[in-house]
């Protein structure tokens, strides 16, 4: 329900319950009071008496604004007390007092201090309630006493009026409050269930990701023991592709859960650039078919040939999208085939078109009742039928958050045993630019004969990086300390070095500060990478601020290792 909604029918929660009772009591006073006035006018009782009620219908709806607005709604709450204790003696005297039986009306406000009030408040008011009424009775009794002039006519007229409209009134607040009461019990009972579904979820998820994580570690232990007791080249061979496998299972699941906490934290960045989409594509369509052919499924694209090449947008979360759901077609489809659809159409005045993109297979399908909640985090469905199907239960719920972030939607439609189509559609501007790198990077430069010092202390981590550079023709030099690091590059001159942060003694941002601010050094002005295992939140964006010139992940990719020498290279 809509804030303006909530506060129209006096139910919003951000309110204490004593506070919205107060609110719709007084609602329901003004009614009174008006009820009154008309009562009142119909039945001709004294001028006085009239006057009163419409002081008294004025007097509440300024209050309710008020109220509405008041800033500390505690305070009002002592305040409307206040005013009520002490103008109530008033309206019993000109309601007719004794003769128009209005001591009712301190029986409704030893009510209404009971309802609208609690702790000690609520009992300082009801007290004081109690003596004001007895002081009243016993000041009407007095001889002095001059009560309002009512013939015997008014006088059961105001009795009546008022016996009437004030029980309605103690109705109406004792029906709000079981109302109120029953909303409360049903979102107290609806959060237990929610807790209880996300305990159940978590714990789960827990049991599940310790699979995940611990199968394919398990793999890549098990063959290297194999590798490490084989002479035979070709089972090497086998078994490194075995581990290469596991390997990259477990970065796609580190890799989900990292995404998915800074989908929690709301940190997701979007970076939005030009791009090939044909190359998007192509990339797409070789990771996929691969698998495809790895179960034996059929990979049918099918791209429509007018939808332009050069567009802007973030096209590694729009890869990121669309592998989740084409894996998940391949994950769970035995026979049979995976159909990828793309078609555009142009958004109306604008250079903009929509891709709608649908991902058609024929497998397991997905039970009608657990539809509802395929986006959900940590969900994995029809688990007896999925059974031993790897799966973290966070690929669609990464999926889902993404698009909405690129302002996308995606559905699905299923029949269970027969399969499913997944539709994403997503708005993307065409661009002027040609993009001239995939990766928008940098041009790619031969990085044959380039000067590289590593320094890290971790030594295998320095051993796999050297050897990836090696690779590359590339002249690398490592060493394991920042302090060795300084030392060399008074020495030696590089073209790039690559420094790891998390380093004993003196860590990788320390290093990098000294070389920037050491005179008697070659490399001032060298490019320096952060080669580090942050991946966290704005890891990145942390490293760029401090002045680094790019930022690597490990686990390290000879792809972005030498994405990022060719772009630092570029750029000096
Ligand atoms: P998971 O890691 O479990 O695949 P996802 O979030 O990608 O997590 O998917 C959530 C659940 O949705 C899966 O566990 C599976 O039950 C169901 N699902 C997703 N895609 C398909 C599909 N193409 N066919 C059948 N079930 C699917």
């Amino acid at each position: 329900m809509s804030k303006v909604k909530d506060e129209i029918f006096i139910v919003n929660r951000d309110y204490s319950l004593e506070f919205r009772l107060l609110k719709f009591f007084i609602v329901v006073e003004e009614c009174w009071a008006i009820f009154n006035v008309i009562m009142s006018i119909i039945f001709r009782l004294p001028k006085a008496n009239i006057y009163m009620y419409v002081v008294v219908a004025i007097f509440f709806p300024l209050f309710f604004v008020v109220l509405h607005y008041a800033p500390d709604k505690n305070l009002m709450l002592t305040i409307y007390s206040i005013i009520y204790f002490i103008s109530n003696p008033f309206v019993w005297y000109f309601a007719g007092g004794n003769k128009a039986s209005a001591n009712v009306l301190f029986i409704c406000e030893i009510i209404v201090f009971a309802m609208c009030l609690s702790g000690k408040r609520q009992k300082i008011f009801i007290v004081l309630s109690v003596l004001s009424s007895s002081a009243v009775s016993a000041i009407s009794a007095m001889p002095f006493f001059h009560e309002l002039v009512f013939t015997s006519r008014q006088q059961s007229a105001a009795s009546r009026n008022l016996g009437l409209s004030s029980s309605l009134m103690i109705v109406a607040l004792l029906i709000k409050q079981k109302m109120e009461y029953a909303r409360e019990r049903d979102i107290a009972i609806n959060s237990e269930k929610e807790l209880e579904q996300s305990n159940k979820l978590q714990k789960n998820f827990l049991a599940n990701m310790s699979h995940e994580i611990r199968s394919p570690l398990g793999i890549v232990l098990g063959f290297n023991g194999l590798i490490m007791e084989s002479d035979d080249v070709n089972q090497i061979h086998e078994f490194s592709h075995n581990i290469d496998n596991a390997g990259k299972t477990l970065q796609t699941v580190i890799n989900d859960i990292l995404d998915y906490s800074k989908i929690e934290s709301g940190k997701l960045d979007i970076i939005d650039a030009d791009y090939s989409f044909k190359e998007l594509i192509s990339e797409v369509k070789n990771d996929i078919g691969l698998k495809c052919d790895e179960k034996g499924l059929k990979f049918n694209v099918r791209v429509s040939e007018d939808i332009p090449d050069n567009l802007y947008g973030d096209n590694i979360r729009i890869k990121q999208c669309m592998l989740n759901v084409l894996s998940n077609a391949v994950k769970y489809t035995d026979q049979g085939s995976v159909t990828l659809r793309v078609n555009s159409e142009k958004v109306a005045n604008d250079d903009t078109i929509k891709i709608t993109m649908s991902v058609i297979d024929t497998g397991h399908g997905i039970p009608k009742e657990t539809l509802p909640n395929i986006f959900d985090a940590f969900q994995r469905l029809d688990e007896g039928h999925n059974r031993g199907i790897e799966g973290t239960g966070l690929g669609l719920a990464i999926t889902k958050n993404l698009l909405d972030e690129m302002n996308g939607t995606i559905n699905v439609q299923s029949e269970y045993g027969k399969g499913s189509i997944f539709t994403i559609c997503i708005n993307q501007k065409i661009s002027g630019n040609k993009a001239s790198v995939i990766t928008g990077t940098a041009e790619n430069i031969s990085l044959m004969g380039l000067k590289v010092l590593a320094v890290d202390d971790t030594k295998l981590n320095l051993s796999l990086i050297q050897k990836l550079l090696i690779k590359e023709k590339i002249d690398v030099t490592t060493l394991d300390n920042g302090a060795d690091c300084i030392e060399e590059c008074k020495k030696n001159k590089y073209d790039v070095i690559l420094l790891d942060h998390m380093m004993p003694e003196m860590d990788g941002v320390e290093t990098f500060n000294r070389l920037r601010n050491d005179d008697d050094n070659l490399n001032k002005s060298t490019p320096v990478i952060m080669l580090t295992a942050n991946a966290m939140v704005g890891a990145q964006k942390d490293y760029m601020d401090l002045g680094f010139d790019a930022y690597v992940s490990k686990p390290i990719s000879i792809e972005n290792l030498r994405d990022s020498i060719n772009a630092v290279i570029a750029n000096k």
